[in-house]
Formats: C-alpha cells, sequence, structure tokens
C-alpha cells in the first residue's frame, strides 16, 4: 500500500507552475485524505486568498506559504516559507523584487533559445499571452506545444536544464535574505528538498549551518519523488543538525499519477514536526 501523510505542506498553484488554479487545489488536496496543507507556489503570494477561502469549505487546514528561489554559495536553491503573513512588508518588498527577476530572466531564456534554434520568442510571446509568471516550468510546456521537445522532462534535459543552450544563472537573493523576509513575515523557513540538489554531504551540512544560523527553523525530510536513500540521509540531516522536519509533496499537476497530495511517508518520531505551532490548540 502507498504511504498516506495527512500533512503536505509543498503544493503548487497556477499563481505559479501548478495546473490547479488555487481553489481547485485545496478541493484536490482535501480529497486526496489531507487535513493540513500549505501553498506554496514560487515567488508568489497570489493564490493564498482564494486557498485560504476554499479550504473551509473543503474541511482542510491551510498554512499559507510560499517558496522562494534564493542562492547559496553562488548555487540556486529553494526556501519555503510556512505560516506566513503574505503581506508583510518585508516580504512582498522581497517578492516584488523576485518578480522583477523573472521577468528579465524570462527574456534571456527566449533569447538563449532563440539563438540555439529553439522558438524561444514564440515561447515567451504565449507564455506572457496567458498571463502566467514565466517559470522553466512554462517554457518546458509551451516548448512541447511547439513540437520543441517530446515532454516536459525532455524539454528540461535539451533545453532548459543547467548547462543546456536555454539554461541561465539567475541573480536570485541570498539564502540569508530569503530567510530574513520569511522571518519577518511570521513565518518558518524551511530548506526544501534537500536531497536534490548536487552537494557533498559535508557541504550540505555547511548550507544547513548556515541556513539555520540565519535563522531557518527546518528542513523537508519527507518529500515527493525522493528516493528511500534521499529520505534516510534526509532524516539523519535532521538529526545531525538539529533542524524541524517538514513533509511536502511538491505537487505540480494531477496528470503526473506518481505523486499525488498526501503519497508520503511519515516524519519520523525523532524529528520535531515544523508545522507544531500552526496545529489549532
Ligand atoms: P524555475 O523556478 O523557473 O527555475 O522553475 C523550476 C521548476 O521547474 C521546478 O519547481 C520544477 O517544477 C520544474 N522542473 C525543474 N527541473 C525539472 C525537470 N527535470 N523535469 C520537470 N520539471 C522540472
Ligand atoms: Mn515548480
Ligand atoms: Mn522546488
Ligand atoms: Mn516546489
Amino acid at each position: 500500500m502507498s504511504p498516506h501523510s495527512e500533512i503536505d505542506l509543498h503544493l503548487h498553484s497556477t499563481a505559479s507552475d501548478g495546473m490547479l488554479d488555487p481553489a481547485a487545489l485545496v478541493a484536490h488536496v482535501a480529497g486526496c485524505g489531507v487535513k493540513l496543507m500549505a501553498l506554496t507556489d514560487h515567488d508568489t503570494v497570489d493564490g493564498i486568498a482564494a486557498a485560504a477561502a476554499q479550504a473551509p469549505v473543503s474541511g482542510i487546514g491551510f498554512i499559507a506559504g510560499v517558496e522562494l528561489s534564493v542562492l547559496w554559495r553562488g548555487r540556486s536553491l529553494h526556501v519555503l516559507g510556512l505560516g506566513i503573513d503574505p503581506a508583510a512588508p518585508a516580504l512582498s518588498a522581497g517578492i516584488a523584487g523576485q518578480k522583477v527577476i523573472r521577468e528579465s530572466r524570462a527574456e534571456r531564456i527566449a533569447e538563449k533559445l532563440q539563438k540555439a534554434g529553439a522558438p524561444g520568442r514564440e515561447t515567451l510571446a504565449r507564455i506572457r499571452a496567458a498571463g502566467s509568471m514565466p517559470t522553466r516550468t512554462h517554457f518546458a510546456r509551451t516548448l512541447v506545444a511547439l513540437d520543441a521537445a517530446k515532454d516536459v522532462g525532455g524539454a528540461f534535459d535539451r533545453w532548459l536544464g543547467r548547462g543546456k543552450p536555454g539554461h541561465v544563472s539567475t541573480p536570485w537573493p541570498e539564502l540569508s535574505d530569503g530567510t530574513a523576509w520569511i522571518t519577518a513575515a511570521g513565518g518558518k523557513a524551511v530548506i526544501a528538498h534537500p536531497m536534490r540538489y548536487p552537494l557533498s554531504a559535508g557541504a550540505r551540512r555547511e548550507l544547513c549551518a548556515d541556513f539555520k544560523a540565519a535563522g531557518g527553523a527546518g528542513i523537508e525530510v519527507i518529500t515527493g519523488g525522493g528516493t528511500v536513500r534521499d529520505r534516510e540521509q534526509a532524516i539523519s540531516l535532521a538529526v545531525r543538525t538539529g533542524l524541524e522536519g517538514s513533509v511536502g509533496s511538491d505537487f505540480h499537476d494531477p496528470a503526473i499519477p506518481w505523486n499525488p497530495p498526501g503519497r508520503l511517508a511519515k516524519l519520523p518520531a525523532s524529528i520535531r514536526p515544523v508545522w507544531t505551532g500552526f496545529l489549532p490548540a
């Protein structure tokens, strides 16, 4: 039987690169048997009001969240903000900056794709016409629609991934800055999918130490799509560094059947859950 968790604190809506609009996402997540969810769109809080309004209708607990793109030692990684006040000034200012970065990055991606022989300009025009936030997922889906790749994974492998023709390095803010915006907004900062970054074990521990020193609260110990080995390593990382643990699927798309909301292992009892303070008393 598949594992099941009533907690899923990493989910995407159409406010960033998810396929379901915020209210439909909440209904879907509740229908998957999840009792407490967080909406964590990339670099935006635009979906939160609609999701929060749907949550009591669907009978699910809701945590306002975000997934910020940041840099650590020049490498891009993702930090979740959980339990944020989406209107907090420092976070709002930070997110406004992310939007500017994403817009100019999208222009550069489109140019590089065009130079490499892919329909970069057409791809960006379609993304803009749809009014979507320009993420690489949108580039990937549109490249597939334009027959420049066979599927989304193929679009990353051929065009958008690290070292590929459409890859650009992006001046995201520092991890410590993103973490500070989250904590100033009353949220807890959590390193998303910590085993997905190509780091040595030692560098990963240094990342956690730097993050903790900057006010970080936890790491995502249980993530969608991770291997058993990833999970064991993330568990030992949380135990060694004393960071709290989170659980999240990183769900984007109901058409991807192997990663539904809530299909997640339980957090081991040896790790303090990051969500304790968010549960109703
Ligand atoms: P961005 O934040 O614009 O760089 O886009 C990153 C998003 O692209 C991630 O959150 C994933 O949803 C998606 N992504 C990254 N790599 C892949 C991949 N190899 N296959 C499918 N989706 C990917
Ligand atoms: Mn994504
Ligand atoms: Mn991520
Ligand atoms: Mn994500």
